[in-house]
């Protein structure tokens, strides 16, 4: 499609192209029901194939156990922020925060307003370029949960494991990295994500989260806010996102079909060295913000040597189809994001505009 361009942004992201193509497709009459889905019933038949499906497809990429409940809500990775201490921070408990960039700090502004609160580790004093090593974390093994973002969207930092959270149920934001590569849900108490960057379109929040946490969700909170009325009812207290959890359907479908969860990391790696390569062969030209052990596959950031040339390179990029670099106005500079569907050769061609415009102004 020669009017699409290369997005780079950091979310909502690009979504693979046959996704986009089939929603088209069937937009006007899904499905022979000769209604589209965006007015269709959320009890209807049509719709609960669709639920079900998003559910068992992300169970099954994820590779979560039955132990697991997965939930589809609403109002973002940001309203998780409030939900998982509302849900997890029961009285006379206190849950331990590592903060390594601007949402983890949002997370435990929450989380004070709902318990106690301690924060065990940050990355603040260094400008948020680096995760922390186990050996810098002692949370405590009593805490009610141990929070952290596994992916800094904004800073381009990221963990390259899951931390050990010393017996406390770990839960984590990942919703800038979720599906980018395998790993061990059984670690985790509760896994948030929006859809927007890896899942699908806007509008639902994915929640994964161990079955006996479901206890501690006290009656009095509102069914939709609630994760234990959330899984008793399959997340269908009220009219669900529909339209947002059948872009999930659907893009989780593509990424079965093209070999799952290791082919995706595969093809990330592969992306994510051809830009560092491009940053580090540049003799200090780009400069990368994240430290190189804890550099982020998803978000590769960097700077360049005076604000005038960033601004050339953002106007120079774009015009070779290269959109959404700019940086996240807290970091400045450049930011590309190369989530999960960005192309490999979209990669290449924004690596060789690097060396590029490099040779012409450096
Ligand atoms: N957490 C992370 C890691 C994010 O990148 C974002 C959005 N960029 C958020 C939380 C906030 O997400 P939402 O807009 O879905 O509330």
């Amino acid at each position: 499609m020669a009017n699409r361009v290369r997005n780079f942004g950091a979310g909502p992201a690009a979504l693979p192209l046959p996704v986009l193509e089939q929603i088209r497709d069937e937009l006007l009459d899904f499905r022979g029901t000769g209604m589209s889905i965006l007015e269709s019933s959320h009890r209807g038949p049509a719709y609960s194939e669709i639920h079900e499906e998003a559910m068992t497809n992300l169970r099954r990429l994820l590779e979560a156990g039955e132990e697991y409940e997965i939930l589809f809500m609403t109002g973002g990775a940001r309203t998780q922020f409030s939900l998982v201490a509302m849900n997890l921070l029961t009285r006379g408990s206190r849950a331990d925060y590592v903060t390594t960039g601007r949402w983890s700090e949002l997370a435990l502004d929450a989380g004070r307003r709902f318990g106690a609160v301690r924060e065990i580790w940050t990355s603040a004093p260094h400008g948020h370029d680096r995760v922390p090593g186990d050996d810098e974390l002692a949370p405590d093994p009593r805490a009610a949960f141990v929070h952290y973002t596994s992916n800094n969207t904004i800073y381009g930092t990221q963990y390259h494991r899951v931390p050990e959270s010393g017996g406390a149920p770990l839960v984590c934001d990942m919703s800038s990295d979720i599906l980018s590569w395998p790993l061990d849900v059984s670690r985790f108490g509760v896994i948030y994500a929006g859809a927007q960057k890896n899942l699908g379109p806007a509008g639902v929040t994915v929640v994964v989260v161990r079955r006996d946490l479901l206890e501690r969700s006290e009656p009095s909170l509102p069914e939709t806010m609630s994760y234990a009325a959330m899984a008793a009812k399959r997340s269908l207290v009220n009219t669900p996102p529909v339209f947002s959890i059948y872009g999930l359907a659907l893009v989780t479908r593509h990424w079965l079909s093209q070999g799952g969860v290791r082919e995706i990391e595969r093809r990330n790696r592969e992306k994510a060295e051809l830009l560092y390569a491009a940053i580090d062969g540049s003799e200090g030209f780009y400069r990368g913000h994240a430290r190189p052990d804890s550099r982020s596959r998803m978000n590769v950031t960097f700077n360049l040597p005076t604000p005038e040339l960033e601004a050339s390179f953002l106007t120079g990029a774009a015009a070779e189809g290269l959109a959404a670099l700019k940086g996240h106005r807290s970091v400045g500079g450049v930011r590309a994001s190369i989530y999960n569907v960005a192309e490999l050769e979209g990669v290449r061609e924004l690596a060789a505009f690097m060396n590029d415009f490099r040779a012409r102004n450096g």
